[in-house]
């Protein structure tokens, strides 16, 4: 009697064991893919476009400077606003 729970224990260790694996695994798992998809969306970001304070030129935003909460297409251009303020 003794031997059977003995070995029912060990079944039951097993399955936690088991169990906890396979959840922490999947809460892995869930993490990478998450990570990989917020990767993949700011590798993919949306080109906002923006007119240059200066001289209005659209331009994507990644490619410009953003200087005073105002947007230039160039140093140039930056410099020139703030030189004719
Ligand atoms: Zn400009």
């Amino acid at each position: 009697m003794g031997r059977i729970l003995l070995i029912l224990g060990i079944i039951f260790l097993i399955w936690m064991a088991y169990r906890f694996l396979n959840e922490t695994w999947s809460e892995r798992v869930r993490e990478v893919e998450e990570k990989a998809r917020k990767e993949s969306q700011k590798s993919k970001p949306i080109q906002q476009v923006k007119a240059c304070a200066y001289c209005k030129t659209h331009i994507p935003e990644d490619e410009g400077i953003y200087e005073q909460g105002l947007f230039f297409c160039s140093y140039q251009h930056l410099d020139h606003y703030l030189e004719h303020k």
